[in-house]
């Protein structure tokens, strides 16, 4: 018999039990329709219901009004990192912040945009970044000098690979200058006023659903700013204006994000009483490395450590050889308990905790830890 497994995947990942359920029963019967909606027209009438239905949960849980676009896109938030300046920057410059890999990726895509226009007025402007820490805490505020007239101000809120997050509730917002946001690891986790930014995006199969879907929310008056030189096929206005299906959606990824979004709003009770969960999960997994007297390591500083992805270390004194760290892998997996290698380019452990992992699944990832702890 299968044991039971506890995925801590950074992504794609965990996705809630009940939800992956429902698909199950309607894998080859659609609501008892006699097909499986992967089957059917994204033009169709019963499509259309499943499209209509994940974009007013999804309103309703981000309380976002009709000022704004929801757009389920492909190509994955890597897509965003040109499509956003592709669409945005209407032969202006734009201000970046780099807090980890993820926005230093958007920060470098964005110039490749930008360099074919090849005057500094259009350049793509770095304005922060945190690289000297090894990415392990915030830029200070007054170190950051955003230009006033910029078209946007980008920057990632919760960095999967570094485990730092900014919490969107503590950003000003800004007078003039639209924020956008890549929200790819965090989206859902918690409540947030989305009036403070310009545009939002996630790849969905972090905290969303299965893979092949992107999330864009955008504010409608940023629509129509792409050049008109813009393929079709990534400028967000004419998106919008076909409800995302200039070509065929994703509709199965899309029906999957519906379920979830149902889940979060019908059963979870909303984002604030997710939040809460995911509140108490960080905080036993942070407390198990910090009283774990150095033998584990997290070293981002704590009023930026991310809640859904925690990077750790076995101590290197400890560990010079990864001796430690490849027994702590074989045997968590021995445990069921998989997704927890770090990232290729930062080695070490993480644990990811999204929305679909339970207070229970992480006790059950820090009594592994302290048992390999005493027993190493
Ligand atoms: C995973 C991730 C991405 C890349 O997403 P893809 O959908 O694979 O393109 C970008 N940004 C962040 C913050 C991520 O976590």
């Amino acid at each position: 018999m299968a044991h039971k497994i506890y995925n801590f995947s950074a992504g794609p990942s965990k996705l809630p039990e009940v939800v992956l359920e429902i698909a199950k029963n309607e894998l080859t019967n659609y609501q008892g329709k006699g097909f499986s909606v992967m089957e059917i027209s994204h033009r169709g009438k019963d499509f259309a219901e499943v499209l209509t239905n994940a974009q007013q949960n999804l309103r309703k849980l981000l309380n976002i009004s009709d000022d704004y676009a929801i757009l389920f896109l492909q190509g994955g938030a890597t897509q965003q990192f040109s499509q956003i300046p592709l669409n945005l920057l209407g032969g202006r410059s734009a201000d970046y912040i780099i807090t980890g890999a993820w926005s230093e990726k958007s920060f470098s895509e964005a110039q490749k945009v930008s360099s074919y226009k090849n005057a500094p007025e259009h350049q793509i402007r770095l304005v922060a970044s945190t690289q000297h820490s090894n990415f392990t805490k915030l830029p200070e505020v007054s170190e950051i000098k955003l230009n006033p007239f910029a078209a946007y101000l980008h920057l990632c809120t919760n960095e999967t690979i570094h485990g730092v997050e900014i919490d969107p509730n503590r950003l000003a917002p800004l007078p003039n200058v639209p924020l956008i946001a890549d929200m790819s690891s965090h989206i859902l986790s918690r409540p947030f006023d989305i009036e403070k930014f310009g545009l939002i995006y996630a790849g969905a199969q972090k905290n969303i659903g299965p893979a092949g879907l992107t999330l864009v929310i955008v504010r409608r008056d940023l629509l129509g700013l792409a050049d008109l030189n813009t393929p079709k096929i990534l400028d967000y206005a004419q998106l919008a204006e076909n409800d995302s299906m200039i070509n065929t959606p994703p509709t199965f990824a899309i029906y999957m994000a519906g379920l979830v979004f149902d889940w979060l709003l019908n059963t979870c009770g909303g984002l604030e009483k997710i939040s809460e969960k995911n509140q108490q999960k960080a905080d036993l997994l942070y407390s198990t490395i910090d009283n774990s007297e150095n033998f584990y390591q997290n070293l981002v500083e704590k009023d930026c450590r991310s809640r859904m992805n925690v990077p750790f270390i076995i101590n290197k004194d400890l560990d010079k050889e990864n001796v430690l760290l490849n027994k702590f892998l074989s045997e968590a997996e021995k445990n069921g308990l998989i997704g927890l290698k770090g990232h290729k380019s930062v080695g070490g452990l993480r644990a990811s905790l999204y929305n679909a992992i339970s207070l229970e699944e992480v006790k059950v990832l820090c009594d592994f830890m302290q048992e390999f702890q005493r027993t190493a």
